[in-house]
Formats: structure tokens, sequence, C-alpha cells
């Protein structure tokens, strides 16, 4: 059954997001604070809106996927926000990465206008969101879950870690993991440069042995392209990595290496890579090793 739905959030994976719900048939009001992102979206269908109160009003589920807390408590509690006119009744799937303790206040504000949320994070990146197969790590009531099941499937395939603020919790663990790996892989990569390795001898090598990963298949042959327009702006995986630190502070957890980490992608913010995919953390590396790790195809 085709259903009335706001989304909230059209970058650079809530676009393919909510061209996904609209390809299912269902009536998508899209608010994106560029608007010009929205208007992209409703090419193919659905409504514009002025502002997130005006995407909530009158639909049963609001989708957001916005950049970091700032941006979902800007949305959720601003002046035009989801809270002006969220009905009883109503679900909101937050699949922003964000904190736990962000989820447990944007569920208490909600809770008290009678609507629900799940925290719905998501794994993949836009190809994936285009064709609506995300992996969608949620936190929530299972009866809510069941409720909005078309709306998650239509995304992706969901993943049901427990109550609220488990999708949350799960979706940090998952990226400082991500985060690292790729890491370990770069700053190794810059290491063989210099020693005089052949770039594409050491990731065949790589390949071959148990140091190969998901990360490193997807972001080794963007490295040594050369290419680093964004699929995961650094700038977010950086929030990511503070978001760690700060949840792992709360349960008394020591990450002597996420600290580390997280001065990398503070570096390379400072740098002027903010905007990058979150694999130019190479370039740093490589500044400072005097060395550029590229396939011999492109010139090495
Ligand atoms: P993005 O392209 O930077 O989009 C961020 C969205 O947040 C944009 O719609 C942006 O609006 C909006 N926004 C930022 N600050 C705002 C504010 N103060 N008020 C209202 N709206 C605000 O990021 P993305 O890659 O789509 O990522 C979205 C979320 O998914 C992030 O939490 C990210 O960590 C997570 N995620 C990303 C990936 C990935 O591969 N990219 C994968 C998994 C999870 P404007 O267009 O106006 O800037």
């Amino acid at each position: 059954m085709p259903r009335t739905i706001g989304f909230i959030g059209t970058g650079l994976m809530g676009r393919g997001m909510a061209r996904s719900l609209i390809r299912k048939g269902h009536t998508v009001k899209i608010y994106n604070r560029t608007r010009a992102k929205a208007e992209e979206v409703a090419e193919i269908g659905g409504k514009v809106v002025s502002t997130p109160a005006e995407a909530t009003e009158g639909s049963e589920v609001v989708v957001t996927m916005l950049a970091d807390p700032a941006a979902v408590l800007n949305v959720i509690e601003g002046a035009d926000g989801v809270l002006k006119t969220i009905a009883r009744g109503a679900v909101l799937i937050d699949s922003s990465t964000v904190s736990p303790p962000i989820c447990m206040r944007v569920l208490e504000r909600l809770k008290a206008s009678g609507a629900h949320m799940l925290d719905a994070p998501v794994f993949g990146s836009k190809n994936e969101a285009e064709k609506g197969e995300l992996g969608l790590i949620v936190g929530g009531d299972r009866e809510i879950v069941d409720r909005v099941k078309d709306v998650l499937d239509a995304m992706g395939k969901t993943i049901y870690v427990g109550a609220n603020g488990m999708g949350a919790y799960t979706k940090l663990v998952l990226n400082l993991i991500i985060a690292s790996t790729l890491q370990a892989f770069n700053e190794g990569m810059v290491l063989a440069a210099k020693a005089g390795i052949d770039p594409d001898l050491m990731f065949q090598v790589i390949q071959s042995s148990r140091a190969r990963s998901g990360i490193i298949d997807m972001k080794a042959p963007q490295i040594l392209k050369r290419d680093f327009s964004p699929f995961f702006p650094l700038k977010l995986m950086g929030k990511d990595m503070r978001l760690v630190l700060e949840t792992a502070g709360a349960l008394g957890v020591e990450m002597p290496f996420i600290n580390t980490l997280s001065q990398v992608y503070a570096n390379c913010i400072r740098d002027g890579l903010a905007e990058e995919d979150f694999a130019a953390t190479i370039k740093y590396l490589e500044k400072q090793a005097g060395v550029t790790v590229k396939s011999r195809e492109f010139g090495a």
C-alpha cells in the first residue's frame, strides 16, 4: 500500500534513499536545507517542501538522513521542525549516524507527541542507496519495525539489533573497524611506496592474503586511480570517530587507537580534505613521506 512519507536530507545518501521510496510508488514530501538537491530528487516524482514541519505534516512515516547530531536536532527541534507537526502514531526513521544519547533524546521528544522512533543507520554507499540495497541497522520496538517494514524494505535489508539506541551503537562499532582498517592499509601502502615496492604489486599481495578486506576491496582501486570524489566524505568519518570516543568515554572503555585516528582525521580536515572521500587520509601520510601511492596505469 502506497504511503505518504516525509523525507528529510537528500545529500549523497538521502538522494538515493528518497528515490528508492518514490520508485516503490510512495508519495514522498522532500525537504533539504539546500533546496536544489531536493528538486533534483523530485525530477522522478515526489513534492519539494520548504520546511521539515511541512514534510512531516500528514506523513505516516518520516525518514531523516542528516549529517550529524547538530543537523538532526535542528531538523527535529528547530522552529519549523518535525516536532511541530508530527502526528500521533507516526513513525520517525532516523538513518543518520549519530550517538545513542541523541537517539534517546529524539525518542523522548517524539514520545511526548505520541509518535514513535527507530534508529536505522545504514551501511553501503550512494550506489546501494540508489538501488534500494543498503543495510539498515535498526534499533527500536519490534512492533514498530514490523509496522514500517515496507518502508525499510524499499531502502534495503533490515538487521534488527534490539532496543532504541542499539542501531546507533552498532553503526559506530562498524565504522570504527572500517576507518581503522583503511588507515592500516593507507599507512602500509605509503610505507611500501617509500621502500620502493610497486603499489600495484603490493595491492596484489594484500588481495592474495588474509589482509584482504571489504573496505580495501572498495577503496584501493579509488586510491590507486587517485579518485577521491566523495562516496563517504572525510569530515563525516571524522565526526564518527569523535562519536566513537564520546560513546566509549561514557561507557568507560579505553580506545587508544581511535584516539590517535581521530587526531589523524582532525589533521586531514585542517589540511582541507574535509569534502573528499575518507580514503583521502592517505594524502596526509603521502605528504609527510614524500611519495604518492598510484597505479602504474595512471603514471606512477
Ligand atoms: P551529506 O551528503 O553531507 O548530506 C548531509 C545532509 O545533512 C544534507 O542533506 C545536508 O543539507 C544536511 N544537513 C547538514 N547540516 C544540516 C543542518 N544543520 N540542518 C539541516 N540539514 C543539515 O552526507 P551523506 O553522505 O548523505 O551522509 C548522511 C548521513 O549518513 C551521515 O550521518 C553519514 O555519517 C551517514 N552515512 C553516510 C554514508 C556514505 O557512504 N556517504 C554511509 C553510511 C552512513 P545540505 O544539502 O543543505 O548541506
